[in-house]
């Protein structure tokens, strides 16, 4: 027998769907129109393709989307400078710096200096500090959307053992805190972990977030296991000479063998990463209606 596939794309077609439903009640009864506002330093490949695909999701959505392109020698006063532009206008309710930032910048203080009620990507240290305590504030997108899919496959996860991979600011750690909050028993491993295979053969529900391909066995899974595979890496496909070089995506789960023991898994890609964005959309309508104080419409 083997594991379900869970689609990623048609989880996040529909988030995208009830968001699109959200932002026109909220034009019809309040005038509103969700505005999300990102800005993108220098000219990373990967988060130029992360940029283009949001701006376009959210124009889609029928919000407004703001896109600042900023040379990578800007000086991290004038990106300091336009955060707090952004800060103070009223058409603009979600705020996103793409990451990574140059060297030079100071990542921190920047993601620091976005109002803790535009920090539509939950970086910020006031809204880790409400994650952490139970308070309402904004979540980060990708684990928010493991638990929204968790929620979708399994109905309730109280109880259950829940191992976490990768313990960064960004995934593993709001992670753990969310599956906390579901009432998981929530174990989390990392780098220094003694024996990451007899951490991971406990997890009814395993999330890796790692970087690192393939780092989690298909036989390490327990059987009947729900698997989320954060982990996006980029790998060389052979390229004959004088070609441009090509690229494969894979996971940091052994996809293939995984199925075998799991009962459900996301693939990479075509899991997590396409519902990433569907919850920054969602999250922008959350914050929209906070900053209005309004009721978010239920759909
Ligand atoms: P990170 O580099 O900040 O953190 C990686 C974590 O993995 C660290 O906590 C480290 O301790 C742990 N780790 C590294 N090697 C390990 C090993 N051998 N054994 C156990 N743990 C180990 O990375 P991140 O920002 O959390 O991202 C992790 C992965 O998720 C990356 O592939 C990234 O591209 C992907 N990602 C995907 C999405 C999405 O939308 N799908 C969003 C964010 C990140």
């Amino acid at each position: 027998m083997t594991g379900k596939i869970i689609d990623g794309k048609a989880f996040a077609e529909r988030l995208k769907s009830d968001t699109a439903k959200q932002v026109s009640i909220l034009k019809e009864k309040y005038s509103i129109t969700p505005g999300l506002a990102v800005i993108i330093v220098g000219e990373d490949p990967a988060s130029q393709v992360y940029v283009r695909n949001k701006n376009k999701s959210t124009k889609a959505a029928g919000m407004n989307s703001f896109e600042h392109r900023l040379d990578d020698n800007i000086s991290q006063n004038e990106l300091l400078d336009l955060i707090e532009k952004l800060n103070h206008d009223p058409a603009v309710h979600g705020i996103l710096c793409q990451l990574p930032l140059p060297k030079d910048l100071d990542e921190n203080a920047i993601i620091n200096a976005i109002s803790p009620a535009k920090d539509v990507d939950g970086f910020h240290v006031i809204n880790s500090g409400l994650l952490a305590t139970g308070g309402k504030g904004m979540v980060p997108c990708t684990p928010l959307g493991c638990i929204k899919m968790l929620r979708a496959e399994l109905g309730s996860l109280c109880g259950k053992d829940a191992v976490v991979v990768g313990r960064s600011n960004i995934v593993g750690k709001p992670m753990a805190q969310l599956l906390l909050d579901e009432d998981c028993t929530v174990t989390i491993a990392h780098r220094h972990t003694k024996d990451l295979a007899s951490v991971v053969r406990n997890a009814d529900i395993l999330v890796v977030a790692v970087g690192v391909p393939e780092l989690v066995k298909g036989s390490w899974i327990k059987k009947g296991a729900t698997v989320i595979d954060v982990g996006i890496n980029r790998i060389k496909k052979k390229t004959p000479a004088g070609e441009k070089q090509k690229y494969r995506l894979t996971g940091d789960v052994e996809f293939k063998e995984a199925l075998k023991n799991a009962a459900a898994i996301t693939p990479v890609p075509g899991g997590v990463g396409p519902m990433t964005i569907g919850v920054l959309l969602q999250n922008t309508v959350t914050a929209a209606c906070r900053q209005h104080n309004v009721a978010e419409p239920k759909i």
